[in-house]
């Protein structure tokens, strides 16, 4: 279980579900909304950004990554995914594998819906045995 402070987790959920708001999904009409905690104590939202093209398709944690990463901040403190779905959506297994390059095992993830439900883990639960050059000593 994930340890997050309640304070900076309902600061991520709503910059997620603010972040899902702007959500460009005209194909799939699934609305995910993202946010990073970073450790310069940034937080950074994201949305899913669809494209005709299929393949230029960006999920909302991988926006929400590259704006951060893109302003100097690599390392990931905290990630939440908020959807409107029954149950909380978890990161599909690109993004994972883009969060584990940023983040280390013990980092909160919080998975949310509209409704209220969350459901706590760790990268390291999502990802367990992700792609890296240190998996292929
Ligand atoms: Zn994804």
């Amino acid at each position: 279980m994930a340890n997050l402070d309640p304070k900076i987790k309902a600061q991520m959920i709503n910059s997620a579900t603010e972040a899902r708001r702007h959500s460009h999904s005209p194909y799939s009409g699934f609305k995910v909304g993202a946010s990073v905690l970073m450790d310069n104590g940034k937080v950074y939202g994201g949305c899913n950004v669809e494209n005709a093209s299929y393949g230029g398709t960006v999920c909302a944690e991988r926006v929400a990554i590259w704006k951060a990463v893109s302003e100097g901040a690599k390392k990931i403190a905290a990630l939440v995914v908020v959807t409107d779905s029954d149950q909380p959506w978890p990161p599909c297994g690109m993004c994972r594998q883009v969060v584990s390059e940023f983040a280390e095992p013990a980092v909160p993830v919080i998975l949310a819906n509209l409704k209220g439900k969350e459901i706590a883990q760790t990268v390291g639960e999502l990802c367990p045995h992700f792609f890296g050059p240190l998996n292929l000593k």
